[in-house]
């Protein structure tokens, strides 16, 4: 039997990406032939960096990847994935919050759209990593370094820089 090809969408906001992220898209990459770093709205009232910012950002981390490519989308998640011809989607847990909330996600997913999520569990060291954390720990001027890129964490520094003085 031919050997399938698989892309996947891995979707989120990453506002900003995390070290956390970046440790499912490495897991994510032994898995399928080709993995779209999907780059949604971010929603929320404390954005940091644009889309188009948060996907260039993505796109230099993970130039040396050949399977993985970065993309914006609009749309709902299950549509953008179907209009790319992915056949699954990939998240990341964390924790027993995420599993309940995750669990509803793909459920509903593969209610409506047919498609298939694959979970892949953070390494111990970034369970407590979080965009929002990141976020809010940054802007009252803590230490999230450790946390993320080093080019990240660079213009992390930079935007609340420019937010102050602004
Ligand atoms: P959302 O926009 O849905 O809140 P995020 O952009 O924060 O999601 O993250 C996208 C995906 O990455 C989700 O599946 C989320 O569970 C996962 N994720 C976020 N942080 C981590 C982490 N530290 N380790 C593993 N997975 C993570």
């Amino acid at each position: 039997m031919a050997k399938k090809f698989v892309k996947a969408v891995f979707p989120g906001s990453f506002d900003p990406i995390t070290n956390g992220h970046i440790d499912v898209v490495k897991r994510g990459v032994k898995l399928f032939d080709e993995l779209i770093i999907a780059v949604g709205k971010s929603g929320v009232k404390d954005e940091l960096f644009t889309q188009a910012e948060r996907v260039e950002m993505i796109k230099e981390l993970v130039a040396d990847m050949p399977e993985v490519s970065v993309q914006s989308y609009e749309c709902l998640t299950v549509e953008y994935a179907a209009s790319v011809g992915a056949t699954a989607m990939l998240r990341g847990l964390r924790n027993l919050t995420d599993v309940h909330y995750e669990f509803q996600l793909a459920m509903t997913n593969r209610a409506v759209a047919g498609i298939e999520t694959i979970f892949v569990m953070t390494s111990e060291q970034y369970g407590f990593t979080s965009s929002t954390l990141i976020r809010e720990v940054a802007k009252l001027g803590g230490n999230v370094g450790e946390l993320l890129p080093e080019s990240v964490y660079e213009k992390v520094k930079q935007r609340l820089c420019e937010n102050h003085s602004s």
